[in-house]
């Protein structure tokens, strides 16, 4: 344990010293000579964000039940408590036990962004764990990752000791589980990975090498352990309904990204938009049960108090019963006053309905995503949505008293002309004459359209996954000719920087090469990327010259659909040849239909779950 007394003083200094105590309702502590496994949950940002994510309330819990581990967590402190640990010899520890991280047996990454890689390294580096994985002798903690980020786990070969592909909830405990074998047994670390990889959607990196052509593709993978399986395959969690939920979720002492209770009410997404990495990822769609949602949501308010409950998922309104739900729910909570939330919701007429009744009390702003302008760009990311679809709900949101409206765009998507990016603005300008254009004694509030312009990074395991990103002179062009053209007070325009997409990219679609680039631009000081103050983008380019890798090669080329990609031995369970006929379908800016109204064949069904997928 690190000197407690000593860090009481020192939190006293630190900027959000609740950041760093534990000590939360419903946080679990056991004793630690009945434990066979101790498991830190590690999320490589700050609490307040780590503490917002759904998957470690559902892990922590999970782990936790299990009689014979103990799960703990420990979040990326920001960069003043860093200091003050450093200047102070205090070593990263874990919140519930106060333990420092270097004495459990597995700390397990979450990989939501790319741009918190730098952050992983800086925590193991905080805890006097080297972050190169031959650098840790049998006395090192196991080092684990997964999350939607690890479905490209290369960039982090060197240093992830073991990948958890897919869904973790059965995977998870099948490891640990392992893990407490190997103890009980004595095994060393290789022998104990040797029969890791025996379990679906383990990926250990060190049993592969990877052989590069001249021109920097890759060759082939050599599988170095006979063990290692030559295609790791992603879980999927067969059983939706009855999988595992928590009864209780951690309540922070301050406030974090969002203050509520979490239910997760589906899986997976029917619409197919082929930018959408998690929508490729988490198929097929999975839905829980009316009867056991309101049962968890009764679990989770009764243990947190919370008072707010928000239905979370991909797409919330795809959910066959949401009014259902929702009704259901607002009965229940309307006398305690707890507020339902439904983000994710795709607005049509039967939504409207349901959104009224919930914002009934107050008005909050409404968000749509169009993603592009033009009928054209829609068509070739299948959006699958018209411009009526998008200004018709909007008119009704005015007609029943909205008037802040988020909308959200990308920039820089597959065959983008000047005329599609300028059709942002156009849309913005209908949205705004909607409003005004109605009878004088109908407009109310202040109109505030806020347009949003992501720039568009390609990811594995979509259709896009071989297109080119742009250049940043061209995302910088378009960005800044929208920020030009849009000149009316009532319509707030912003965009994101392209420079952090950029990285982003390189990482996102990264080979091993990228990995020592990682760990050089984190000795230079690189990390919490994902925040613009802290974002060093001089750095990483020095840094790529350094080391000699060429971040064009992967952020700004088009692959063929014949190269051999970094993550191809990834089964995900939809097929390659898919993907390729999205893609090309795209290029002639065909839509697909949703899975509701008619199955792609996308290969989800045949390879993964058997009789699941419903929707066939
Ligand atoms: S098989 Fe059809 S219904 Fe199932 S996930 Fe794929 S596209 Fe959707």
């Amino acid at each position: 344990m690190i000197n407690t007394k000593k860090l009481d003083k020192l939190l006293l200094k630190a900027e959000k010293p609740a950041r760093y105590i534990g000590s939360e309702l419903n946080e679990i502590v056991k004793n630690k000579v009945d434990i066979d496994v101790r498991f830190a949950f590690a999320f490589p940002d700050v609490y307040e964000v780590g503490m917002s994510h759904t998957g470690m309330h559902i892990l922590y819990n999970l782990l936790n039940e299990q009689e014979n581990i103990w799960c703990e967590r420990v979040f990326a402190p920001w960069v003043d408590m860093e200091n003050i640990m450093r200047e102070n010899d205090i070593p990263l520890y874990a919140l519930e036990s106060k333990d420092e991280l270097k004495e459990f047996d597995i700390i397990g990454f979450t990989l939501q962004y790319e741009m918190s890689f730098t952050n992983v390294l800086n925590m193991l580096d905080l805890a006097n764990i080297p972050v190169r994985s031959s650098d840790r002798d049998d006395s090192m903690p196991l080092i684990i990752a997964g999350g939607p980020c690890s479905s490209n786990p290369e960039p982090l070969y060197n240093v992830i000791d073991i990948f958890v592909m897919g869904e973790a909830e059965e995977v998870i405990l099948e490891l640990s589980n392992l893990y407490a074998e190997k103890k009980k047994n004595n095994l060393t670390k290789d022998e104990f990975l040797e029969r890791a990889c025996h379990i679906e959607g383990i990926y250990v990196p060190k049993f592969y090498d990877v052989v590069y052509n001249e021109d920097n593709t890759i060759k082939e993978r050599v599988i170095l352990n006979e063990n290692a399986p030559k295609i790791v395959k992603r879980r999927i969690i067969k059983d939706f309904d009855n999988i595992y939920y928590p009864k209780k979720m951690i309540v922070p002492y301050i406030n974090t990204v969002h203050d509520r209770v979490v239910l997760e009410i589906l899986r997976g997404c029917i619409r197919g938009c082929r930018f959408c990495q998690a929508g490729m990822l988490y198929r097929p769609f999975r839905e829980k049960k009316v009867d056991t949602l309101v049962k968890q949501a009764e679990n989770l308010i009764d243990a947190t108090g919370h008072e707010e409950l928000t239905l979370a998922s991909l797409s919330s309104s795809d959910h066959s019963c949401i009014c259902d739900l929702s009704t259901q729910l607002l009965e229940k909570y309307e006398k305690r006053k707890i507020g339902i939330s439904l983000p994710s919701l795709r607005l049509d007429s039967i939504t409207f309905d349901l959104i009224e009744k919930l914002q009934e009390v107050k008005k909050s702003g409404l968000t749509f995503a169009p993603e592009a302008g033009t009928q054209r760009m829609r068509d070739v990311i299948n959006k699958n949505l018209t411009e009526e679809q998008i200004l018709n709900p909007v008119k009704t949101a005015f007609d029943l008293g909205w008037s802040t409206v988020k909308l959200y765009f990308m920039i820089g998507l597959p065959t983008e002309t000047t005329e599609d990016v300028m059709a942002i603005k156009d849309l913005a300008y209908k949205v705004k004459d909607l409003f005004f254009d109605r009878p004088k004694e109908d407009i109310k509030g202040n109109l505030r359209v806020t347009v949003s312009a992501a720039c568009f990074v390609p990811k594995p395991f979509t259709p896009f996954q071989w297109v080119a990103q742009n250049t940043m002179e061209e995302f910088y062009d378009k960005a800044k000719m929208l920020d030009r053209e849009i000149r009316d007070k009532k319509v707030v325009y912003n965009y994101h920087a392209p420079k952090t997409s950029y990285i982003e990219a390189v990482f996102a679609r990264g080979d091993r090469k990228v990995a020592d680039v990682l760990i050089k631009a984190w000795e230079k000081g690189c990390k919490f990327d994902g925040w613009n103050e802290w974002f060093k983008f001089n750095t990483w380019m020095e840094t790529f010259e350094e080391i000699g890798v060429d971040p064009d090669f992967y952020a700004t080329r088009r692959r063929e659909t014949t190269e051999n990609l970094p993550w191809d031995f990834i089964d995900i369970g939809v097929e390659k040849s898919f993907l390729i006929k999205e893609y090309e379908q795209s290029l002639n800016a065909c839509t697909t239909p949703n899975c509701k109204e008619k199955c792609s064949n996308c290969g989800i069904n045949k390879k993964k779950i058997g009789g699941v997928c419903t929707r066939v």
